[in-house]
């Protein structure tokens, strides 16, 4: 592994201008197969020396030396290189306009997530009502519920998650960000029956790895708790089990929207119409590979 310090200039101080610190680090990030290694170098730079990443790249422009600890920099570039989350590193995940709190034991919020959030949000400001009431099952660190409860602060968002360590996640964020969100610490299937027949909108980001699938990066595969990554053989365990708590949960009328994996809508479609859902419908996500299925209650 390449080390952080370039060979052949020994007699360089530890502390020459950020920009070559900022370099050396990229380098690193980069040999170790860090997907975005320039941006990750920034991020946890700034992170560590409590600045915006805008002021460090000026201060780098600039001419500048480290701001701080070049070690406690060098020390998380080392944790990155050994494929570390940069969300666990940050301690934060962004999420449509919110920062979660994030670290071991929870489900690291996506973009592609945010795509199934506006379908939700969208769901849910539809609905002619002062106080519609939204679910999010399996919130994880509450990704899903507390974009609802901010971008549509009069519904009435309701969030299940039943792992401890995603659990006490979850709390955080929601006690920081949307206190009057009410969560849960309960399996998705038993949800909330004081709400039966009432939802408007119910949005899940389930597990759907199948079980023999092995997530590509090794943020995911390492750190990710499995509970939130695999749902069962083909993937589609607890979207069949979201399927009856839907028609348990939602009232005549609401909208159902689950993430899933990119082959997985056909699938999904078919199980949802046999269980009597209307209206049916796959969405696709900036990248363009199916991403959500929504459906209505009949
Ligand atoms: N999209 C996730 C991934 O990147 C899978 C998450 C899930 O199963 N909800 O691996």
């Amino acid at each position: 592994m390449t080390s952080l310090h370039e060979s052949g200039t020994p007699s360089r101080p530890a502390s020459a201008g950020l920009s070559a610190l900022l370099r050396r680090a990229t380098q690193v990030l980069a040999d170790a197969g860090v997907p975005t290694p320039d941006v990750d170098a920034e991020l946890l730079a700034a992170h560590l020396w409590g600045i915006s990443r805008g002021q460090l790249l000026a201060a780098a422009l600039r001419g500048d030396a480290a701001p701080g600890d070049t070690a406690a920099f060098d020390a998380l570039i080392a944790r990155r290189a050994s494929r570390e989350p940069l969300q666990h590193l940050t301690g934060t995940a962004p999420f449509r306009h919110l920062e979660l709190r994030v670290g071991p034991g929870v489900f690291v919020p996506r973009p592609e997530t945010e795509m199934v959030a506006q379908l939700a949000i969208d769901a849910l400001r539809a609905v002619p009502d002062a106080a519609p009431v939204a679910v999010d099952l399996g919130t994880g660190s509450g990704a899903l519920a507390l974009a609802m409860a901010t971008e549509v602060p009069y519904a009435r968002v309701h969030a299940a998650e039943n792992a401890v360590d995603a659990f006490v996640w979850a709390k955080e964020n929601f006690a920081a960000v949307a206190p009057h969100a009410v969560l849960a610490f309960v399996d998705l299937a038993d949800a909330f029956p004081e709400l039966d027949g009432t939802v408007s909108v119910l949005v899940s980001n389930p597990p759907y790895v199948p079980d023999a699938a092995t997530p590509r990066d090794p943020e995911v595969r390492n750190w990710d708790p499995p509970s939130a990554l695999y749902g069962g053989e083909d993937g589609l365990d607890v979207v069949r089990v979201l399927s009856g708590v839907g028609l348990r949960l939602l009232r005549p009328g609401g909208t159902l929207v689950i993430e899933h994996g990119e082959w997985q809508g056909a699938p999904i479609r078919a199980l949802l119409d046999a269980d009597g859902w209307r209206a049916t419908a796959t969405h696709r996500d900036l990248t363009v590979r199916d991403r959500a299925t929504t459906a209505i209650r009949p």
